[in-house]
């Protein structure tokens, strides 16, 4: 849950139905840099433009609803990560967006990447992905899956469960493998947004526990077992997280499970993975540090705890998903329907009906995820309006942005973009309503380029036994 919404503590309700941190804008043309990837402008005529090209130029090609990468953004982004952290391994976690062209940017980034099902691997080894560089996650990872990590070569495998630990001893005596694994461990940390827990969240599905033991009964067996070797320790604790505090702790408790394997063994381990969660700006809310400055602050803490303990700084690696690929890409739609509904207080909302919704982004549904928008095809000299863009399904919870000041003047045929849409979107995308999925595509230096192509009635059809 990233937001709450509850009438009166986030809504100055005495003076208007806005949240209290969406002040009306004084120039509803206007763009936060901060949101929008970096090649984002409004041209001379009023339209946006990103990576050379004017958004309706884009549109015309595409069709909306469509995904447009900023692919200028995402490699810088991925190598600000990378260099931020040098000496790091980073892991770009596929589950945020994954595609052939993806795998290859990253590639050509140096960067590793996880991945956590059957079909993102199948993505990336078939993109050439070097498989030493990819990790496979997993609470639930099935035989076939380990068969085709161990076979392929992945390079390290996070064992989630004791059980896991039986099935890669089987599966590597039967394929004549060894297998590098983390252990993944539940720190009892859970991050979000702005806050953290560091007590009392051991109640979830991933990982073996700190706290329970189990974490270092794990970690034991894997050392005692011939054909596995234990690389070291992971730890996730959340997303869309603004802060170090959860990572401190999360760090402390890793190293202390190291230092008491130390003990048990003798031996060190060499890797900590400190897991991924990093936050972005999705509105003008958040202010997420720079890969620079995070980079020096979890370097900082690992150096002082390792100090605590007596032990080597292990080799370290994070797993940045949505802090790559998010702020690189938005999403755009054309408006269909504006109505404007008496919500009480003498005040009214405009609903922005867009042909796309909950199918092409779930966040704000899932998680009451908050978004911007702009218009994409024009400048307006019109009133800001309190407005809700909201999608075509069949639920009064198909929002995609919660509140945005929108033109008073907008009209079916406009075009909306809403930026920061790049993760969790397209991968999370669904065909409720027998919806086809959007096109991705990227655009450099004025040339568009198809990195998933739009889903067609006829692919989804095409599934139906009866028609
Ligand atoms: C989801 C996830 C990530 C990435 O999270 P972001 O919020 O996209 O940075 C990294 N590691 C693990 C294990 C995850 O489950």
């Amino acid at each position: 849950m990233t937001h709450m919404h509850v009438a009166g503590s986030i809504h100055a309700d005495a003076t208007s139905p806005a949240p209290v941190w969406l002040a009306k804008p004084d120039d509803v043309n206007a763009l936060d840099q901060r949101l929008w990837s970096r090649t984002v402008r409004r041209g001379e005529d009023g339209a946006l433009e990103v990576g050379g090209r004017s958004v309706p130029s884009i549109v015309e090609e595409t069709g909306t609803a469509v995904y447009i990468t900023d692919e200028a953004d995402f490699l810088a982004r991925a190598a600000e990560w990378r260099d931020a952290f040098e000496g790091w391994h980073v892991y770009y976690a596929g589950k945020s967006f994954l595609c052939g062209t993806v795998a290859r940017w990253l590639e050509r980034a140096g960067l590793g990447l996880d991945v956590c099902s059957l079909g993102e691997l199948t993505v990336a080894l078939r993109a050439g992905f070097d498989p030493a560089k990819l990790g496979l996650h997993g609470n639930n990872k099935s035989d076939e899956e380990l068969r085709l990590a161990l076979t392929s070569g992945v390079g390290r495998i996070i064992v989630d469960s004791a059980q896991e630990i039986t099935r890669l001893e089987r599966l590597t005596e039967e394929l004549d493998v060894r297998a590098r694994v983390l252990i993944r461990v539940t720190t009892g940390v859970e991050a979000h947004t702005h806050e953290y827990i560091a007590t009392a969240h051991e109640d979830q599905k991933f990982g073996l526990s700190i706290n329970g033991g189990q974490a270092l009964v794990g970690m034991v067996r894997c050392f005692h077992s011939p054909r596995i070797d234990l690389l070291g320790v992971h730890s996730h604790i959340g997303s869309q997280i603004f802060d170090t505090n959860g990572f401190e702790v999360a760090a402390r408790r890793t190293l202390k499970l190291i230092d008491q394997f130390r003990e048990a063994t003798g031996v060190v381990l060499s890797e900590l993975d400190l897991g991924g969660g990093f936050g972005i700006a999705y509105t003008s809310q958040d202010s997420p540090a720079s890969p620079a400055d995070l980079a020096a602050s979890l370097i900082e803490i690992v150096e002082h705890e390792c100090r605590g303990f007596g032990l080597p700084v292990p080799q370290l690696s994070i797993e940045p998903g949505r802090a790559i690929c998010g702020p690189a890409a938005m999403a755009v739609y054309t408006v269909g329907t504006v109505k404007s509904v008496e919500i009480g207080g003498g005040f009214s909302r405009r609903y922005v009906s867009v042909d796309g919704g909950m199918s092409d982004n779930i966040r704000p549904a899932l998680y009451a995820a908050e978004y911007s928008a702009s218009v994409a095809n024009r400048a307006s000299s019109a009133e800001p309006v309190l407005s809700r863009v909201v999608g075509l399904h069949c639920e009064g919870g198909d929002i995609l942005v919660r509140d945005v000041w929108l033109p008073d003047d907008l009209r079916p045929g406009d075009l909306i973009a809403v930026p920061a849409a790049g993760a969790y979107s397209r991968s999370m995308a669904s065909n409720y309503n027998h919806t086809p999925r959007p096109p991705v595509v990227s655009v450099a230096d004025g040339t568009v380029s198809t990195l998933i192509r739009r889903e067609t009635l006829d692919d989804l059809l095409a599934l139906d036994a009866g028609l």
